[in-house]
């Protein structure tokens, strides 16, 4: 089976997380491995799915109970065999595991240390056909450092009585713990390592909100002759249009997309690999086989699907490590899209509840307040300061206290029952009589004409930032419909205070002045 489809049919991501192909790769194809990750990085995907690609059972040696136990009712939701023997278990749940493993239908075992030291426990491991150890938090096993275990120190003889491959993952980067880890669990043999931070430095990063995008995307492209990009677009037509619209005015542009034969596909990414300075319009469907290192930019003419998608598509410029330059648009109706094409999707709803959280990642990074790639990283758990090479450090955005509008709209919203869309809620805290308006009493209520003072395009943007803070969603069950979120009540409460980019309404404001 393929990585990818695994990680999309039992995991339910659409891409890798940055590094993770790799090392899963590596650990699939049984080599010994090292990856030096950070907290919340995505570790534990990088042993269990290659644990769904090779034969036997995966032994998982972690020192946290609880996490073990997250994660084994996690795989077994997914659908993978997975149990787990630790001291708190019960006799019931041993039995259970015992006999499971005896059968070999289990993947996955989890295993505290401790349980290392029990003879019935080796032995049992060596009836039972173990295919590939892995082992969380490798630092555990070094004395210098503060996590020590003693029983981590029993884990290399396991590996060399077992005759299997070993997986070591760690957020601990620093050489001498490396070191230790070497010596400890591999016998000094040294395994494939895998540290890469996630930082791109040579990317430059900008988000801009949509504003006649097609011009944004030709205005970009028109600063960049000569370079090979890549434009992703939310949908085919785009992807022709666009490609069009960049032939036009003189550039080398084709598209690319999945409802093209795979003839034409693979011409588009021959011509890609071997000219300069063409530009393809894809979808998300352009990428999987482009290897090309001196990709100059990417940009993005719809707002990608997720934080991690958007850090891969990024990620194809500038491999070769020279300078690169990327834009990301966006605006309400991507962010409306986004959600209800989560909602509407066919996952249980712990998976969309995660894809929304993904969503917000991703939205909260374009309405960063500062640093991009800080956000960016921070995310992915990576500690960066300021990059100096991203559209926030270039030119810092003036943020201001919105709390009163923000509040504003909320109670419009709630007034009105949560029924209504933004371009209506508009019109009541500007105290505009239209007919929709009036027909339903609104002109009435209390926050009627309370934010005259705010121009349209003002409320668009505060708006548009609170559906970008997911302060307000989409109602799945009602078109169109506005609803607060449970982030927003302490707003309302007036418990806390929210700080908005006041750039992007000055933009929008001054954009109206100029058409009016
Ligand atoms: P750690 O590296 O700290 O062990 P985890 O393995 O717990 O991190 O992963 C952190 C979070 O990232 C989890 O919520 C997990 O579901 C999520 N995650 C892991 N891989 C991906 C991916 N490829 N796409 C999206 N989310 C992912
Ligand atoms: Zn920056």
């Amino acid at each position: 089976m393929d990585p990818q489809a695994i990680l999309r049919d039992v995991f339910g991501f659409d891409v890798f997380r940055p590094g993770q192909e790799e090392i899963v790769r590596a650990v699939a194809a049984g080599e010994n491995t090292l990856a030096i990750m950070p907290t919340g990085g995505g570790k534990s995907l990088c042993f269990q799915l290659p644990a769904l690609l090779r034969d036997g059972v995966t032994v998982v040696i972690s020192p946290l109970i609880a996490l073990m136990r997250d994660q084994v009712r996690g795989l077994r939701e997914a659908g993978v065999a997975a149990g787990a023997l630790t001291s708190g278990d019960t006799e019931e749940e041993r039995e259970a595991v015992w006999h499971a493993l005896e059968q070999r239908r289990l993947k996955l075992l989890y295993m505290a240390p401790e349980r290392l030291a029990s003879a019935g426990a080796q032995g049992m491991l060596r009836r039972i056909g173990v295919g590939l150890i892995a082992v969380d938090e490798a630092h555990c096993v070094s004395q210098w450092g503060h996590d020590f275990r003693p029983d981590y120190l029993r884990i290399g003889a396991l590996r060399e009585a077992l005759g299997v491959p070993l997986a070591a993952f760690t957020a601990t980067a620093d050489a001498e713990t490396r070191e230790e880890i070497v010596q400890k669990l591999f016998a000094g043999v040294r395994p494939r390592e895998f540290l890469r931070g996630f930082d791109r430095p040579n990317i430059h990063l900008a988000f801009a909100v949509k504003d006649q995008p097609r011009r944004q995307i030709l205005a970009f492209a028109a600063g960049r002759k000569g370079q090979s990009g890549i434009v992703y677009c939310g949908t085919r037509a785009k992807t022709e249009s666009l490609a069009a619209a960049l032939a036009q005015e003189g550039h080398p542009a084709c598209c690319y997309h999945g409802g093209m034969e795979s003839e034409a596909r693979r011409e588009v990414e021959r011509r890609f690999q071997q000219e300069d300075g063409l530009i393809v319009c894809a979808t998300v469907a352009f990428g999987m086989g482009v290897d090309k290192p001196d990709i100059r930019w990417v940009a993005h003419a719809d707002l990608p699907k997720s934080i991690e998608a958007y850090y891969q598509e990024i990620g194809r410029a500038g491999r070769d490590g020279a300078a690169a330059e990327t834009l990301t648009l966006f605006g309400p109706e991507d962010i409306r899209f986004r959600r209800t094409q989560v909602d509407e999707g066919l996952a249980p709803p712990e998976r969309k509840a995660a894809d929304h959280g993904r969503l917000n990642a991703l939205l909260g990074l374009a309405e960063a307040l500062d640093c991009r790639r800080a956000t960016l990283l921070g995310y992915f758990g990576e500690a960066v300061e300021t990059c100096g090479n991203c559209d926030l450090c270039d030119r810092p955005p003036e943020v201001f206290d919105a709390t009163t509008p923000v509040r504003m709209a909320l109670s419009a919203a709630l007034r009105t029952g949560e029924s209504f869309g933004a371009g209506h809620l508009i019109d009541i805290v500007m105290g505009n009589a239209t007919d929709k308006v009036t027909q339903r009493g609104h002109d009435s209520l209390p926050t009627f004409g309370v934010g005259k003072e705010w121009s349209k395009a003002e409320w668009q943007a505060v708006f548009r930032q609170m559906m970008g803070r997911d302060l307000m969603r989409p109602d799945p069950e009602r078109h169109g419909a506005l609803r607060m979120t449970e982030a927003a009540r302490p707003i309302l409460r007036g418990e806390e205070s929210v700080r908005l980019r006041r750039d992007t309404i000055r933009a929008a404001k001054s954009e109206r002045q100029v058409k009016t």
